[in-house]
Parts: structure tokens; C-alpha cells; sequence
């Protein structure tokens, strides 16, 4: 029996969230004293040292071409099939693209409970698991009990450290039949304006993000600066993204994406609920507006009331003397 983490390799390197995925399924075999077994999909040498280093005492590698496209059927077959090959009880994935729609796949195929975010170690009683996740839009945490045979937890990105030690994983391959799966991803298209390089937006630790007060999507190329200069991710308020100024993927809030980063630089939001539901995680806010009594400021660890389009340049200039002096 053992606690299986489905991990992913995202521009050459294991994802942040999949190396967090893997302490925390080390943290429940500590506390169930099962051990740990990663999935690791056409990964390469380098990923499956980094995920044994992150804790996994064996890793499975699964070599399959029709798995390049993440098509999460074809996904959640290949989980399946890993899963029960294992007699893993406890599955663990990040809260995710990949996981939001895989893991509750799974949960169907299984007949296995799921609780999807969670932001804390679970508490081990009896047979079933104790998890917290934000409710409410982030006003409450509630704890749910996933009394099931089998178990599926997926995890807030950025809510759990990463800890690397030495690798003792043994690695074995892993051959799945995906022939039953009826499946096949039409079209596929590219996201062309992230600014390059950054952090996928689950799992940025810096974000810059910016909504109807920058007035139009002419004026993003202030926001991408600052954020290029911070080495930032971008994001936005979900009006911009319905009003096409930035692509849907950058929409954070209730019906975006949740975020949990070191910090996040609110632009021209004003702070309604909704938004701050998929960002108030954040470990330190900060809130530029032009208008005083904006909702966002009673989030804010630091608040700068001005025009953006003034304070935007100031800012990007500052950090990148900032830099440069420490070069
Ligand atoms: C069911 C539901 C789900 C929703 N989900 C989401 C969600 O997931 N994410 C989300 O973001 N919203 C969501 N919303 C929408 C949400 O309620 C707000 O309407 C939205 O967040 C407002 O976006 P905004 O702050 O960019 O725009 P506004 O509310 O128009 O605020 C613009 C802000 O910019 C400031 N400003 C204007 N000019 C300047 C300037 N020159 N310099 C500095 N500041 C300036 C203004 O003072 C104002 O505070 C949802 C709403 C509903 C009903």
C-alpha cells in the first residue's frame, strides 16, 4: 500500500506544485507509515532525481507519447491503472489545471472521496482523513472527513513548503494501455502575450496584477514591465479578461484562478469579494488605487493611493535601480 502523488514536468523541470505535492504525501506515509510512490509522466533523469529528492521512495516513470498533450482522460486512465497496480489508498494531486480536472475524474473512477485545495497537513482518525480547505470565498476554512477506502486530496498551490533532501527513490517504468480510452485533443492553441519565462500563474511567487483601472489592454505594457522587472507573473481582475484586455488565464478571483503567492501587487482593483476570494492567500499584499476608500485597502499589508499611471513607472524604475546596485 502506499500514498501515490501524481506529479508533472512543465518548461524542463518538475512543477513547484508537484515538488510540494510530494512532501505532503511524505507527511502522510510519516503519519499512516505507508511510503511514498510518485507517477512521473516522460519525465528524464534530472526530474526523477528532484522528485526523490522531495521525498518519493519510488517512482514510477510512464514513457508514452499520447500523454504529451495532457489530455486529462487519457490522464485520468493512466492514474487509474497506476493507482490500482500500487493498491495506493491516498492519491495526491496539486489544485492545479491538471489536477482540478484530472483528480476528480479519478475520484468517479475510484469511488474515492475527494477534497480539492486543501491548505493544511491532514489529520490522520481512524480510518478516514481530516483536510482543511478554504470556504466561502476564502472568508472560512471548513474541515471535511474523507472517509473512503480510497482517498484523493488536491493541494492550493504554494501552501506547502518544499524541502529537498537526498534521493533514495528506486525508479521503475511504468507501461500503461490507454487503447480503451476514447479520447483525442481537436485543437490546441499557444497563449501568446505571457510576459517569457515566468511562473505559471498557480504557482508565481511574485505576481503583478492589474484590472479596469488601467482604462484599456494599450496600457499593459506598463504592468508587464514592472512585472518583467520584479521577475513577476502577470495576472488580472476577471472584467478585464470578460472585456478581452488579457487572455482568460490570467484571471485570478472566485471564478479564476486561486493564488496563494509571496506577493501580489493589486493595480487599479478595487477589491470586491469575489476577487479577493482567489487572492487574499497572499502573503503580502500590496494595493495601488487611486481612490482612498477602495475596498482592496482593507486587505492590504502596504497601500499607495495615487494614479497608476504615474506610480507604475516610479515603481519599475525603483526596482530596477534596486537590482542594479545589487549587482
Ligand atoms: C458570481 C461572480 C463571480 C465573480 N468572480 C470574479 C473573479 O473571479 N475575479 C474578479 O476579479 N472579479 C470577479 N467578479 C467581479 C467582481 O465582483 C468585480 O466586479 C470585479 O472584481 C471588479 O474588477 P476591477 O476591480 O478590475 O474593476 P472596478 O471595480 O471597476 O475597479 C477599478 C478600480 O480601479 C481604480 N482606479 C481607476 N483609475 C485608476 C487609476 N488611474 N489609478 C489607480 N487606480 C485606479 C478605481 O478606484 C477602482 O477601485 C465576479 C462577480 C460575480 C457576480
Amino acid at each position: 500500500m502506499s500514498v501515490l502523488v501524481y506529479t508533472e514536468i512543465n518548461k524542463g523541470k518538475v512543477k513547484k506544485s508537484s515538488l510540494e505535492a510530494v512532501n505532503y504525501a511524505s507527511k502522510i506515509a510519516e503519519l499512516t507509515g505507508t511510503s511514498v510512490t510518485a507517477l512521473a509522466i516522460n519525465a528524464e533523469g534530472a526530474h526523477l532525481e528532484d522528485i526523490g529528492k522531495a521525498g518519493a521512495k519510488k517512482i514510477l516513470s510512464v514513457k508514452n507519447d499520447a500523454l504529451k498533450g495532457l489530455d486529462n482522460m487519457l490522464l485520468a486512465a493512466t492514474v487509474e491503472q497506476v493507482a490500482k497496480a500500487e493498491n495506493s489508498k491516498v492519491i495526491i494531486f496539486s489544485f492545479d489545471i491538471v489536477g482540478k480536472a484530472v483528480a476528480p475524474r479519478l475520484a468517479a473512477k475510484l469511488k474515492a472521496g475527494l477534497v480539492a485545495g486543501a491548505v493544511d497537513y491532514p489529520v490522520v482518525n481512524g480510518n478516514s482523513l481530516d483536510v482543511k480547505k478554504n470556504v466561502f470565498s476564502g472568508k472560512a476554512t471548513a474541515i471535511y472527513s474523507i472517509n473512503s477506502d480510497i482517498k484523493i486530496i488536491s493541494l492550493l498551490p504554494n501552501s506547502f513548503p518544499v524541502k529537498l533532501g537526498e534521493n533514495s527513490a528506486s525508479t521503475s517504468d511504468f507501461n500503461v494501455d490507454l487503447s480503451a480510452v476514447k479520447s483525442k485533443i481537436v485543437v490546441k492553441e499557444k497563449k501568446s502575450n505571457d510576459v517569457g519565462g515566468m511562473a505559471p500563474l498557480p504557482e508565481a511567487e511574485l505576481v503583478v496584477s492589474a484590472g479596469r483601472g488601467l482604462k484599456g489592454p494599450e496600457n499593459w505594457s506598463m504592468v508587464e514591465e514592472l512585472a518583467k522587472s520584479l521577475g513577476a507573473t502577470t495576472a488580472c481582475s476577471r472584467p478585464v479578461a470578460d472585456m478581452h484586455w488579457r487572455p482568460h488565464h490570467e484571471h485570478v478571483g472566485q471564478t479564476g484562478v486561486a493564488i496563494r503567492p509571496n506577493l501580489y501587487i493589486a493595480i487599479g482593483i478595487s477589491g470586491a469579494i469575489q476577487h479577493l476570494a482567489g487572492v487574499n492567500g497572499s502573503k503580502t499584499i500590496v494595493v495601488i488605487n487611486n481612490d482612498k476608500e477602495a475596498p482592496f485597502f482593507k486587505s492590504a499589508d502596504y497601500g499607495i493611493v495615487g494614479d497608476a499611471f504615474t506610480i507604475i513607472p516610479k515603481l519599475t524604475e525603483a526596482v530596477k535601480k534596486f537590482k542594479a546596485n545589487q549587482n
